[in-house]
């Protein structure tokens, strides 16, 4: 399963080198949800997604997101303590947040110039995301070597 996963992220990653120049280091946007099934499955994102993409990774957020994370109050504690580890990117929120989903999106709308791949678990966020043919990465509900898996329409 471990190999297939890696093929497929490899084939994606592949294509999205050769047609748009996404190279190293993958700038990888992740929101609480991500985080907080991260936490579940206890999973180093620091480690584990170099190794699924097969180069170095800049793990970032947003501020929404963050806010959003502290919002939502000790169920979340732990996941927001994981985003604030991340580097945070410049949105246009900073005087009236919005949701993570909704602040993620405008990141990654237009032409998406900073080539950032969404590591999300919201259905909302994964299928918009999609629609605009942009890279995702989820987690699995399985085995570690379940965890993640990259999605592009190619
Ligand atoms: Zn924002």
């Amino acid at each position: 399963m471990k190999i297939t996963r890696q093929k497929h992220a490899k084939k994606i990653l592949s294509f999205y080198k050769n047609n748009f120049n996404i190279v190293p280091p993958y700038n990888v946007l992740v929101d609480g949800t991500f985080c907080q099934a991260a936490l579940k499955h206890k999973i180093q994102m620091k480690e584990q997604l170099p190794k699924y993409l097969m180069g170095e990774v800049q793990l970032c957020t947003t501020r929404c997101v963050l806010k959003e994370l502290e919002s939502l109050g000790k169920d979340l504690y732990g996941a927001k303590i994981i985003a604030q580890k991340f580097q945070v990117r410049h949105c246009a929120h900073s005087t009236s947040p919005v949701s993570g989903t909704a602040c993620i999106l405008s990141l990654v709308a237009d032409d998406n110039s900073r080539h950032y791949f969404v590591a999300t678990q919201c259905s909302q966020l994964n299928s918009l995301c999609s629609e605009r043919d942009r890279i995702l990465i989820r987690t699995g509900s399985g085995q570690k070597e379940d965890f993640l898996s990259a999605q592009a329409q190619i």
